[in-house]
């Protein structure tokens, strides 16, 4: 039987690790802040962002919460990232998505400084990523590769198959591999027998959004999976995009859902935000006005330097 990656315990784990670090910032009057803009009423998007607030609060990071009624235009929300961009408390802006269909949601996350993207959607931090010197890693593909860290999955020559493309999840994941000396084949709606593209995987990484499409039976024997996928299936159950049961019978190790990547998460925007203000030197409730300079690139890891921990 497979392993189970318990996500939960890694990103407990994380957690305590950055309270102890923003704690040890608060020394020195700094303290790390997130702003999260919330427009409209959506009741997945409210769940989300009071966990993000909840997550922000336990591990002591300053929570600066917009929440906008669903008509405001476009330009007031530009307006509001230009403050955020300039406010020396915040070192990281989050905007829930989606947004209502009258703003462009291309243009505000293009409005967000790349120095303070700690969502890494922008352009700039999604061509960085490409190059392998990202500012900011996406938390999703950021908190997988952690994940496979901590279970000692070295990724070097293995082949790794990512199913799904998003610019969340799947794309940033993929190239995050390649980085790592994986080679990488990523599949989406319109390639050709699946199951055996699957079949040759070392690592699955699944985010397609259907549930348990991935039959265990595909799965080679001792690969690792992650399964990204947050199915609803009922009234309540939650499933991934792979078949648990029957993959736990043939994978070597393999994340739950819920309890896998879930976690993870949220504890990589965390992580993010607290890098933004190691970078930053300044700011936060307790601090100075600074310069918003920052100092230099949160280079993303390599086989040689294994990914920093968290
Ligand atoms: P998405 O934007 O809808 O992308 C889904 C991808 O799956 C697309 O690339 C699509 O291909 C591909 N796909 C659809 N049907 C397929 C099929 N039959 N065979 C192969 N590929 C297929 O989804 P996402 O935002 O990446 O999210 C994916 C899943 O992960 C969702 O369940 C989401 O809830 C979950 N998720 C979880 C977290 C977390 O923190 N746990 C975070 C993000 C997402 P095309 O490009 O060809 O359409």
């Amino acid at each position: 039987m497979a392993k189970i990656i318990d996500g939960k315990a890694i990103a407990a784990k994380i957690r305590s690790e950055l309270t102890s670090e923003v704690k040890a910032l608060a020394a020195r009057n700094i303290q790390p802040g997130l702003a999260v803009v919330l427009v409209g009423e959506d009741p997945a998007s409210k769940v989300y962002v009071s966990m993000k607030e909840k997550a922000c609060h336990d591990v002591g990071i300053f929570s600066d919460e917009h929440k906008l009624p669903v008509t405001t235009g476009e330009a007031e929300l530009l307006a509001l990232i230009d403050r955020l961009n300039n406010d020396p408390r915040i070192h990281g802006i989050l905007v829930q998505l989606p947004l209502p269909s009258q703003i462009d949601t291309e243009k505000v996350l293009e409005a967000i400084s790349p120095k303070k993207d700690v969502d890494g959607f922008h352009p700039y931090n999604m061509g960085r990523l490409v190059t392998g010197k990202p500012l900011f890693q996406p938390c999703t593909p950021y908190g997988i590769m952690v994940m496979l860290k901590e279970t000692g999955v070295e990724l070097a020559g293995k082949e790794v198959v990512v199913v799904g493309r998003s610019n969340i999840v799947g794309k940033p994941v993929a190239f995050m591999c390649l980085q790592q000396n994986a080679t990488v084949t990523i599949c989406h709606s319109r390639t050709k027998d699946l199951a055996e593209k699957v079949r040759s995987a070392d690592v699955l990484i699944a985010a397609v959004g259907k549930p348990e499409m991935i039959k265990g039976e595909w799965i080679k024997e001792g690969a690792v999976v992650i399964d990204v996928g947050v199915n609803r299936v009922g009234d309540k159950k939650l499933v991934g995009d792979v078949e648990f049961s029957s993959a736990c019978r043939h994978a070597s190790a393999i994340t739950p859902v819920p309890g896998g990547v879930g976690p993870m998460t949220i504890t990589m925007l965390l992580h993010n935000t607290v890098e933004s203000a190691k970078r930053t030197g300044t700011g936060g409730l307790r601090g100075e006005t600074g310069t918003g300079d920052q100092g230099p690139v949160q280079t993303l890891p390599d086989s040689r330097s294994p990914i920093p921990d968290p």
